[in-house]
């Protein structure tokens, strides 16, 4: 045992039962007995440039070397903060917004959260709190995250969480339409990923995140899409409100932003809730120490650029059609039980224990993710047509093992 205490973890598992990672390039890592892996989950849903990329590492560094470290609460700036949310801005759905910066996924959730409910008061609105959430919705570990979740493994055992949240169903829209006609004049927003992922990678039913907007304007509630895994090409546009059609009111943002090469995330606010703010005479008393972190934001300004040079979000959507047409005939063969997914996030449905089979997996050297009955796969972007088509037959051996 040592001092480490793993996240999502068996705190009893002693460190000599985990995989020690050493080193990665591309989309291969290597353990500390030389052994690879291809990392079919780019890490954990986020390197979307690969590995070992020179040029991001010369970015961070160059940042260090210049101002390593300075924070942007009143009254202070840096260019790098301006030019990362810049970046971001141009590329969502809301390009007029604002960019809240913060670190982790969960940060920038549990700002979404209160930017919700705060934007009905500066209105005058006091009555608004409660906040829409969908079963096998995942957004972090955070008070607000925990009891945004879907997932009621992850809400147990930590005593009361936030009040005033409500579930619906993830697939009918109807549900939610119940929920709106009894609760709407209290309801402050509705938080969802618009592809569930963590919760086993769902992409919505047609019309559900139409459905969604539909009923969030017409009762005067707000619409944040969770696009910590599905933002920054993942799904083969940008973000995934592009990929569907739909614009929320918020964007919450994380992961894929810099491939994780730092720690960056954020809130992507649209100008309808902009203009409240700005309009507000009142302090944002919210924000994190390391909100724009001058090496997160540099790493995020050249992985933007990189994904946009490279046509990376094109990639995800070939990446998507070759595990489709891969996933399909192995549905067909019955060797899998079904598949779903969008551009470069996919799951397999396994017959049988899925943790065996990624078990197998990692013995034959590919990293992926079991969510009960399904493999999750989410590679980084840059992964070849090749070793796409060994995770394919690793997977197969694994269940066929
Ligand atoms: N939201 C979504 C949709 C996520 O998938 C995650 C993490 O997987 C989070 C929020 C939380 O992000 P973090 O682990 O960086 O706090």
């Amino acid at each position: 045992m040592t001092a480490l205490l793993h996240p999502f973890a068996d705190p009893a598992k002693p460190e000599e039962g985990f995989i020690k990672i050493v080193r990665a390039k591309g989309t291969t890592l290597w353990d500390e007995h030389g052994k690879s892996y291809l990392d079919a989950m780019g890490s954990l849903w986020y390197c979307q440039v690969g590995h070992g990329n020179q040029e991001m590492i010369d970015a961070i560094s160059s940042q260090l070397g210049a101002l390593d470290t300075h924070h942007i609460f009143d009254p202070f700036t840096h260019q790098p903060a301006i030019d990362v949310a810049e970046a971001i801005a141009s590329k969502c759905p809301m390009p007029d917004g604002r960019v809240f910066l913060g670190s982790s996924g969960s940060e920038a959730v549990d700002t979404a959260l209160k930017l919700m409910r705060q934007y009905h008061r500066l209105r005058g609105d006091h009555d608004r709190q409660i906040i829409v959430r969908r079963t096998r919705g995942y957004h972090g570990t955070n008070w607000g995250g925990t009891t945004a979740q879907g997932i009621e493994l992850n809400r147990e055992g930590w005593g009361d969480l936030v009040p005033h949240f409500i579930e619906v169903d993830p697939d009918d829209i109807e549900d939610a339409a119940r929920v709106f006609a009894e609760h709407g004049e209290r309801i402050a927003g509705v938080i969802t990923e618009p592809v569930q992922g963590a919760g086993g990678v769902f992409p919505p039913m047609d019309g559900y995140l139409e459905g969604l907007r539909k009923l969030t304007q017409q009762h005067g509630t707000l619409l944040c899409f969770d696009e910590v895994i599905s933002g920054f090409g993942r799904t083969g546009s940008w973000f995934a409100s592009q990929t569907y059609g739909v614009t929320p009111d918020l964007i919450t943002f994380a992961k894929g932003v810099t491939s994780g090469y730092q720690p960056l995330s954020g809130v992507i606010v649209g100008r309808d809730v902009a203009d409240v703010y700005e309009s507000a005479d009142a302090m944002l008393r919210t924000g994190y120490t390391y909100s724009g972190h001058p090496a997160s934001c540099a790493a995020g300004v050249t992985n933007i650029g990189i994904i946009e040079r490279d046509g990376l979000v094109e990639r995800a959507s070939h990446i998507g059609r070759r595990f489709d047409e891969a996933f399909s005939a192995l549905t067909a063969d019955g060797v899998l039980a079904g598949h779903r997914g969008v551009g470069a996030v996919r799951a397999a449905q396994v017959h049988d224990d899925a943790i065996g089979v990624r078990q197998r997996m990692l013995e034959h050297g590919v990293v992926v993710r079991p969510i009960g009955d399904v493999l999750s796969f989410c590679p980084p972007l840059t992964t070849s047509d090749a070793e796409i088509d060994t995770m394919v037959e690793v997977m197969v051996a694994s269940i066929q093992a």
